[in-house]
């Protein structure tokens, strides 16, 4: 059982907000719960917090920002609304929408003035699905860079953060008021923590396989990519104190997981003019229509795998992103002379890949339509020589799980809400609606840090 109802009143210690997580959510709602002027407790499983936050690229989605005017960009939180409205036709919830796309862009200003995170925009992501350029990049351009900035914001702040501590249960009254924490050692010491509020940001649970089984069946046995600890604990939690669940079916994917070193694979290539095949040598899909989409795709083909082709100039504009140089690295990216030397390394049929470069340069070039509907106009035209990925999908993280209102707290299903419970991050539904297709690029840190932000400021309010 994970909720103790009633039980032990008598804790070793209290603290006015406990936050459960260190992640992007949980020390985004520490700053801000901080900032009122309350004590406050970051409770992490891990030795060192690294969570999913550490595996992202770093980029957060946002609109309206002082980033975006000093790049020239013109945007606002309708922009963006009206553009995640488009992406999952309409089947989400509107409110959070709304919440979210007018709260990301200050939160974003906040963050880079306040605490030592300066935010730029990343104009190497275009389109899919933002019809501005509105992803936000800490410098680095990486989520370990990302967390490592917040953690140290946060220590500056006099947050206190305990590490090596697994909450494995919480002390509930009958009312469902949250009580406290009970936190296990690795020695398998326990200790008890009394506090007023909670912040759930434990992450999603594309790592619980019962989980994925019961809400996501077509997706049990997927190769997931995602923290270990994203095992749905908060959710778990809250849906025992009676909150409300939703778009437990959503995730996002991924198709471009180089293969088989496991490695995030920069998609900039593909959005400036490379292309995917499958063993056969053949396209199979709109590769930028839908980036989360693409693992699903991917991963129908034969072995789960793909090719990402594309060639030297290409390679010069991206080999020195981080993710790039881990794939060179470890040598998953591989430099062909000619189309003859990819399809050998690849064991690829040469007379498709032919075929597949002259119509993707017929496509480039105008004079011939994509069937599969990519607008290839302004892309970069291959030349050799070639580079070549192979790839597959997989699951990076959930997008269902607990409702919350305007506050960042957890809704219940009587109408009301959880007396002192908020949520945010991947415990949070998010706003990609019922499947894997509307999730937009840098929407996973949105929620997590405009939430973050929002649950911090009203869960220290209410104590
Ligand atoms: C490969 C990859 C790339 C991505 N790239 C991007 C990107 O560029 N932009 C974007 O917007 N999104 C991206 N995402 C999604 C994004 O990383 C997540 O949406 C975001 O990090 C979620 O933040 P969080 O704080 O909710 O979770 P996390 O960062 O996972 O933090 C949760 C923390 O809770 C801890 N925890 C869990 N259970 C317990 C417990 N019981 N007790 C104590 N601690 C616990 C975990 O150890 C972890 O540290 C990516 C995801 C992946 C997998």
């Amino acid at each position: 059982m994970s909720i103790i109802i009633n039980k032990s009143n008598s804790f070793e210690t209290s603290i006015p907000v406990v936050i459960v997580g260190a992640g992007a959510c949980g020390l985004t709602a520490a700053l801000s719960a901080r900032e009122m002027g309350v004590e406050v407790l970051v409770i992490e499983k891990d030795a060192s917090p690294h969570g999913t936050t550490s595996m992202s690229q770093g980029t957060v989605c946002a609109a309206g920002t002082n980033a975006q005017k000093r790049a020239g960009i013109e945007d606002s939180p309708e922009q963006f609304y009206a553009d995640v409205m488009n992406k999952v036709n309409y089947k989400t919830d509107k409110e959070l929408v709304k919440l979210v796309t007018t709260q990301a862009g200050p939160m974003i200003d906040w963050i880079s003035d306040n605490y030592k995170i300066p935010f730029s925009v990343d104009t190497s992501w275009k389109g899919l699905g933002h019809s501005v350029q509105r992803l936000h990049a800490p410098p680095e351009k990486s989520g370990e860079d990302l967390l490592g900035r917040l953690l140290q914001a946060t220590e500056e702040q006099g947050v206190t953060l305990i590490t090596e501590a697994n909450v494995k249960n919480l002390f509930a009254s009958d009312s469902g008021k949250i009580k406290g924490v009970l936190v296990e050692r690795p020695d398998g010491n326990t200790e008890k923590i009394g506090l007023k509020s909670i912040i759930l940001a434990t992450c999603g649970f594309a790592n619980n396989e019962k989980m994925i089984k019961e809400f996501i069946p077509e997706m049990a046995g997927a190769r997931v990519f995602t923290w270990e600890n994203s095992t749905g604990d908060g959710i778990r939690w809250g849906m025992e104190l009676g909150g409300i669940v939703s778009d437990m079916t959503s995730f996002q994917g991924y198709g471009a997981l180089a293969h088989p070193h496991q490695l995030l694979f920069n998609y900039n290539y593909i959005i400036d003019g490379g292309f995917m095949v499958n063993q056969s040598g053949d396209r199979f899909s709109n590769e930028v229509a839908d980036v989360s989409g693409q693992g699903l795709k991917v991963m129908e083909q034969t072995d789960k795998l793909a090719y990402i082709i594309y060639d030297e100039e290409l390679h010069k504009r991206y080999c020195n992103l981080n993710e790039s140089k881990k794939a060179i690295e470890v040598g998953a990216v591989y430099k062909a002379s000619s189309l003859s030397d990819l399809s050998d390394k690849f064991k690829l049929p040469l007379s498709s890949l032919e075929k597949t470069l002259n119509q993707v340069s017929e496509y480039k070039q105008g004079l011939r339509q994509d069937p599969l509907g990519r607008n290839f106009l302004r892309s970069h035209s291959l030349k050799p020589p070639y580079y070549g990925i192979r790839v597959t999908g997989a699951i990076y993280h959930t997008q269902g799980g607990l409702e919350v209102d305007n506050n960042a707290q957890v809704k219940n299903n009587q109408g009301g809400v959880l007396p002192n419970v908020f949520a945010g991050g991947g415990v949070a539904r998010g706003m990609s609606g019922p499947t894997c297709s509307g999730y937009m690029p840098a929407a996973g840190l949105c929620m997590a840090m405009t939430l973050g932000r929002i649950a911090g400021i009203n869960a220290a309010k209410i104590i």
